[in-house]
């Protein structure tokens, strides 16, 4: 319901009452946009953050502690989007059903918060169930993963990505998502299109409609139904059909990431940007 957004961050996620993309994803996203930021970049971000090797990673699930503290549960709903959509027949966020702007605050403003939550939230926009409203982001949806019963929304965030990771850690997962930008299996050309300083309402939707596809197409392609059955373990025949899924989205959110701080220091007219 919240789609926020506050200078010089896109803050605009999605997330019900669980977690984001657990550790994994969020520090994924991290390594990935740490690859791809320019020299000038870095050394913004680095003043910003430290120089530690993970500059990004350590600080990219710190909005999920946040908002469990007093003065940082009013950030706890820029999380998640809920599309009020109809999986598995359509699947779209729009911005006028779907969010409600809220006025920046300036206190909230600073720039450190602000990078922080800009590295948290490009992780969240691309997780699928955190821009579905369906029953708060398949929170309610009660699934049999790996022979126990577990929520759709958390294995989204966390177990398929761990079993997609398959035994890699962040750092080294990142690089298998670069490698894979980089000799074109992943295709990278398209993932800036709609990506710009100009018109940040637009960039987050697109970033969040692109992950509510993924909705219709992999989370609920059959409806809940299919997944609710009696005997269906999501880390079988589901996984092995959809849960590659979330290397994709990770590495995308990484490279957007990257590429988007890249925009806010160098510029739209400067080197790595424009080669996109
Ligand atoms: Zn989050």
């Amino acid at each position: 319901m919240h789609c926020h957004h506050m200078i010089p961050a896109l803050l605009l996620s999605t997330a019900p009452a669980a977690h984001a993309w657990g550790v994994l994803g969020h520090s994924t996203v991290a390594y990935v946009a740490q690859h791809y930021v320019t020299p000038s970049t870095a050394n913004f971000v680095q003043a910003i953050l430290g120089t530690a090797p993970d500059y990004m990673a350590n600080v990219s699930s710190w909005p999920d502690t946040y908002r469990r503290t007093p003065e940082g549960e009013w950030s706890t709903q820029l999380h998640w989007i809920d599309a009020n959509d109809a999986p598995p027949e359509s699947c779209e966020v729009e911005y006028t059903r779907d969010c409600r702007p809220r006025a920046a605050k300036s206190t909230e403003a600073q720039l450190l918060d602000a990078i922080r939550f800009l590295i948290h939230f490009a992780g969240d926009i691309h997780q699928p169930l955190h821009t579905e409203a369906l029953e708060e982001g398949g929170n309610g949806i009660n699934i049999t993963w790996d022979g126990k019963t577990a929520n759709l929304h958390a294995i989204w965030d966390t177990q398929i990505p761990v079993k997609a990771a398959a035994g890699k850690n962040a750092s080294e997962w990142a690089e298998e998502m670069v490698g894979l930008i980089e000799n074109g299996k992943y295709n990278a050309s398209g993932w800036l299109d709609a990506t710009s300083l100009d018109d940040i309402k637009g960039t987050a939707m697109s970033w969040a409609n692109d992950a509510n596809d993924y909705v219709c197409t992999d989370v609920l392609p059959d409806g809940r139904e299919a997944i609710e059955a009696e005997g269906v373990d999501l880390a079988g025949a589901y996984f092995e059909k959809h849960g590659e899924v979330t290397k994709e989205l990770i590495a995308r959110a990484g490279y957007r990431l990257g590429s988007f701080l890249n925009l806010i220091v160098d510029g739209p007219a400067n080197g790595h940007w424009s080669d996109n």
